[in-house]
């Protein structure tokens, strides 16, 4: 007899209740992780309704069973359940992670390096475009051109949104010039232009000296059509499950947990949508904040279940030992984890994480990572920034953080703005350019589920596994946790599911 079982059994005869032997053997049979928490269904009805019988019987078992659980049918016996996902092979690479070895020293040095690296490396993605192929640089660009059509290409160090009017300073390694815009179109761009980004000018120089903007432009991700897998292959996005919080939702992440082992409420038979996705769910990717951390912001303790985070982290690993190891799981960390605030963040170190590097099953990656699952490249970001993004730029707002991370695609760049509440690390190199174009661009860290295709790429911010916290209420953000974004590899089409709530009809 399983140890849960047992435990029910024990629980049933403490309040005065005996099982028949049937309801005994349906017990058993039964796939389902918490077979207390049935017995504890089955004794609540009995008690509610009144009846005088202290038996549990068959009947009152199946009654509580959720639909799909019910002795499994001949066809689900012999593993069938889990075959297609057997016989799809991983197929995964990790194509870029942050590169923490070189420690560098603070100082204007590593700063000017830093912002050369980002300028070099924007430059070169913008010459991929035909038009700024031949871009001047700004020393010889800004001198009086007899009112040639000039092409340059520099960081924003300084931005005036007048009535009427912007005003630009970009720089690039060879000086510095201002670049004025009076039309609607520049206008428009550059109250989206973020300060430290790559900009891209096409101007003209008056009589009187005044750089004129013809365009301005975002280094910006072309039109194309993004890469997809062969065959029907699934991955969950998540994020941000804050374990250690009184706000965590464990109760939705348990069905959850469910859910992705094929044990869950809503299963109903090999055939239901729900078991076709199952069957061929593959991979799960945690997008930051595993843990709420300690320590993170002041009088945190009081909104903590669990201060210690040894102790969190043991709590992660119960919860993940749910997940079927046919199913990889990717975890980057976020900033509630204990790793360094500053971007590029390193992977979870083991002296806490100690129990996730032993599942065979799990990979832990640094903030942000990029990795291949099936051909599809999926950019992984905890999205540390969108809250700078949100908070500089007119229309974005907290409730729709696909389109703060769609302006960050433009930019080519996860954290443009330097100095803001986002801490960038003191680099000689700038690893947060958007070198290469995901076909997935996924963040977490608003706890807003939100998607969105932008030329091609499909972005995802995938919500959260905690409720409504005070931090939150203040910042006017609303939460939208337990809802989960699937998305099938072969068509980048997503499917979302409400674990707050039980799938079996009332
Ligand atoms: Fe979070
Ligand atoms: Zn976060």
């Amino acid at each position: 007899m399983s140890s849960d079982v047992a435990a029910a059994l024990s629980e049933a005869l403490a309040r005065g209740y005996q099982i028949e032997p049937e309801a005994l053997r349906l017990l058993q049979s039964l796939k389902v992780l918490n077979v207390l928490e049935l017995i504890g269904k089955v004794l609540a009805e009995k008690e509610a309704s009144g009846e005088k019988s202290d038996i549990i019987k068959e009947e009152d078992v199946k009654r509580v069973i959720p639909p799909g659980l019910e002795s499994p049918s001949p066809e689900e016996e012999g593993g069938k359940v889990d075959l297609v996902v057997e016989e799809l092979k991983e197929e995964m690479k990790v194509i870029s992670e942050p590169e923490l070895a070189k420690r560098t020293k603070e100082g204007v040095a590593t700063l000017q390096s830093l912002f050369r690296s980002r300028y070099d490396k924007l430059l070169k993605i913008a010459k991929e475009r035909q038009e700024y192929s031949a871009l001047e640089p700004i020393a010889s660009a800004s001198r009086d051109g007899g009112g040639l059509v000039r092409r340059l290409g520099g960081l924003v160090m300084s931005k005036k949104m007048g009535k009427n009017r912007v005003e630009l300073t970009i720089d690039d390694h060879s000086g510095s010039t201002k670049v004025f815009g009076f039309d609607d179109a520049t206008r428009r761009v550059a109250s989206e232009v973020f300060l430290d980004q790559l900009v891209l000018v096409e101007f003209q120089i008056t009589r009187r000296g005044l750089a004129v903007a013809k365009s301005i432009n975002h280094p910006d991700i072309p039109e194309r059509t993004p890469n997809t897998a062969k065959k029907d292959v699934y991955v969950v996005l998540t994020s941000d499950i804050h374990v250690g919080s009184r706000a965590f939702l464990e109760g939705p992440f348990r069905r959850f947990l469910l859910w992705v082992s094929g044990k869950g409420e809503g299963l109903d038979g090999a055939h239901s949508m729900d078991m076709e996705i199952v069957r061929r769910l593959k991979y799960i990717i945690i997008c930051g904040d595993i843990v709420d951390g300690i320590g993170v912001y002041p009088e945190q303790e009081r909104e903590l279940e669990e201060n210690d985070i040894h102790k969190q982290f043991a709590k992660v690993a119960t919860l993940l030992e749910g997940v079927p190891k046919h199913i990889r799981v990717i975890v980057v960390p976020g900033n509630h984890d204990p790793v360094r605030q500053a971007l590029p963040q390193p992977r979870l170190p083991v002296s806490y994480a100690e129990s996730l590097y032993k599942f065979e099953n799990v990979t832990l990656l640094g903030n942000p990572s990029e990795v291949s699952l099936h051909g599809v490249n999926i950019l992984i970001y905890h999205g540390q920034s969108i809250f700078d993004v949100v908070a500089n730029t007119p229309g974005q707002t907290f409730s729709k953080p696909a389109s703060a991370m769609k302006a960050l695609l433009r930019a080519r760049h996860l954290a443009p703005i330097y100095g803001a509440r986002t801490p960038i690390a003191f680099e000689s190199e700038d690893q947060l350019v958007i070198e290469r174009v995901p076909d997935i661009f996924h963040s977490g860290h608003i706890h807003v589920l939100d998607a969105d295709k932008y030329r091609g790429t499909l972005i995802v911010n995938s919500g959260a596994w905690q409720g409504k916290t005070k931090y939150q209420e203040i910042m006017g953000i609303n939460p939208t946790p337990g809802i989960v974004p699937i998305v099938n590899l072969s068509t980048l089409e997503i499917i979302t599911k409400d674990f707050t709530k039980s799938f079996i009809a009332a």
